[in-house]
């Protein structure tokens, strides 16, 4: 598929094989737009080599923890290669840019020339390694929470495998689970602050460094942020208080009186996601039991919405790129990884059997729909999709799937198990604040105190969280954001979440009016990929981006409405 500048069989992970190809991006001669042309194209290929080795040892590592080997690798490809190449990209950046043929170059390079030069502006070598200290500090912090297990119930189990316990009936069962769970994190809060101390201050070295007064100005560019300010922020948490509180806390109040709690505690409702036990004390939601079974049944439902997301997803089963199942050294949470050279998508999820994990699988399928439905762009920039649109094509499968659900169930838990990710959405709208307004805290007061840091926290907790009862648990309650790997490892990436989430719910009201026009949108813009701007990709999808209470208002009534159909 290449164009025959890089070797087909390049070891992408070695400085030495890299070097030569580099030397010809950076010396070659550029005499007419055309040749400027080349130089990106191949580029991009020479990217793509580079793209797809670090995802495999990326992918090695979160797969298997405890092995220093693929530790190792990883931590020499990101300390030793990974510099170089930036330092390089940026010299082959700037030659473009400066080159007097830039002008010239076809209205194709907009967007990605937009970018460029915003890497260029903010790029500075004393960075360097101050990001490779970073990527140390971040991959630490995974090594010790893939790391975290309980002994409970007779066994050693992660905390995936914990979570389902806090979907008990049996509070006493909940309250041991959660309580062990928050013990063990505690056993590592001292170092897990000291990690995030080093990184804010990294960080705003950093942005200092190039010319900026904080990180968030930095990482706004970093970030390729041009459609929203921090001020457009700011909107978005305050409609969440205005609008996602009041239907948040009467949720709460109609599960404390359902399950005869009085106040709740925090093994009655999960802060991020809303989870918890059944109101009626039913037996919590089990969609599968193997992860083949979860498979099986999840081809037959993109099938049965559509035959090009059933072809795409048999793909994935096809192509063998899914690490599903949750086990010990495994690292937490899921993604999907774009191989770029191969085009091909990997999958990561720890699946234990939950309604949880079955959103996660969808979610990550979304991903990988994207990254399909565009892979045929041929620039490895044009198929980079904003992570606010990519996190459209995921958050919408969970929504836009959600009438296939009895699949995995009968038809009462399907209503259940909508009930329950609608009654998500209401929690994770007001997460995603808490996230956000904490970051944008954390790096406008680089200098505070962790006491300060708490105060805080709880204090955006009191604003955007479930009233609760703590007593107990004040310490653990403290250090909670640590729970949040992307304040480790993904700083400022949250409120693309959320951006996202009233992407997908404006697709799903699509669908309730025209099931067909919702997978065209859906289809439209993601082969789009990343040749248009972030408002341009709204619009080929036929969605408002916009932040204002009343957007997020004639949303919420949406899903309002549709929980009130819902048996309670
Ligand atoms: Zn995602």
């Amino acid at each position: 598929m290449g164009r025959g500048f890089v070797p087909e069989d390049l070891e992408a992970t070695s400085w030495d094989s890299l070097e030569p190809l580099i030397n010809d991006l950076l010396e070659r001669e550029l005499s007419c737009s055309s040749c400027l042309e080349g130089l990106i194209a191949d580029s991009s290929e020479l990217a793509e080599h580079v793209s797809e080795a670090g995802a495999l040892l990326y992918i090695g590592m979160t797969c298997d923890t405890e092995s220093e080997e693929k530790k190792g690798a990883f931590l020499d490809f990101v300390s030793n290669v990974r510099p170089k190449l930036s330092e390089h990209s940026d010299a082959i950046n700037r030659r473009l840019v400066e080159h007097p043929a830039v002008e010239d170059l076809p209205e194709r390079y907009d967007l990605m020339l937009k970018g460029i030069r915003t890497d260029v502006e903010i790029f500075r070598k004393e960075n360097i390694p101050l990001g490779v200290r970073q990527t140390e500090l971040v991959t630490e912090s995974q090594a010790i929470n893939g790391a975290m297990t309980v002994e409970f119930d007779g066994e050693e189990r992660t905390f995936s495998q914990m979570s389902g316990y806090l979907e008990a009936n049996d509070r006493s069962l909940r309250e041991a689970a959660w309580t062990a769970m928050a013990s063990r994190r505690m056993e590592d809060h001292e170092r897990m602050s000291e990690i995030f101390d080093e990184l804010v201050s990294i960080r705003h070295e950093m942005a200092q460094n190039a010319g900026f007064d904080s990180y968030t100005e930095f990482m706004f560019k970093a970030m390729h942020r041009f459609d929203y300010t921090v001020d457009d922020c700011l909107e978005f948490h305050e409609s969440v208080e205005s609008v996602c509180m009041p239907i948040l806390a009467q949720i709460n109040r109609e599960r404390s009186e359902l399950l005869g709690v009085g106040e709740l505690r925090p093994w009655d409702v999960n802060e991020k996601g809303g989870s918890g036990p059944d109101v009626h004390g039913r037996d919590p939601l089990r969609p599968f039991e193997t992860v083949d079974e979860m498979v099986a049944k999840l081809s037959e439902l993109f099938h049965e919405i559509s035959k090009d997301l059933g072809g795409m997803f048999d793909k994935l089963v096809e192509m063998d790129t899914l690490d599903l199942e949750t086990r010990k050294g495994k690292a937490p949470g899921g993604y999907q990884y774009y191989l770029e050279k191969s085009r091909v998508p990997f999958i990561f999820m720890n699946a234990a059997g939950l309604q949880g994990d079955l959103e996660t699988m969808i979610h990550e399928a979304g991903h990988a729909f994207h990254s399909l439905y565009c892979g045929h762009l041929e620039l490895i920039d044009e198929r980079d999709y904003p992570i606010e649109f990519a996190e459209v094509a995921s958050m919408s499968m969970e929504l836009l799937t959600q009438p296939w659900w009895d699949k995995f169930y009968d038809s009462e838990e399907a209503d259940r198990a909508r009930r329950t990710h609608l009654e998500g959405v209401v929690f994770l709208l007001p997460w995603i604040a808490t996230i956000d307004s904490f970051q944008h805290w954390v790096y406008a007061n680089p200098g505070h105190s962790r006491e300060e840091r708490a105060e805080v926290w709880l204090s955006i907790r009191d604003r955007f969280g479930s009233a609760m009862d703590w007593t107990g648990h004040g310490d653990f309650r403290e250090v909670s954001w640590q729970q949040q790997g992307h304040l480790y490892g993904a700083p400022f990436y949250y409120i693309e979440y959320g951006i996202a989430q009233l992407g997908s719910l404006q697709l799903w009201k699509t669908q309730m009016a025209d099931p067909q026009k919702a997978l065209d949108d859906y289809a439209n813009a993601m082969s789009l990929g990343n040749t248009r701007s972030l408002p341009e990709l709204f619009s080929a999808a036929d969605l408002k981006l916009g932040f204002d209470e009343g957007h997020f208002q004639s949303l919420m009534d949406t899903v309002e409405s549709s929980l009130s159909e819902l048996p309670a």
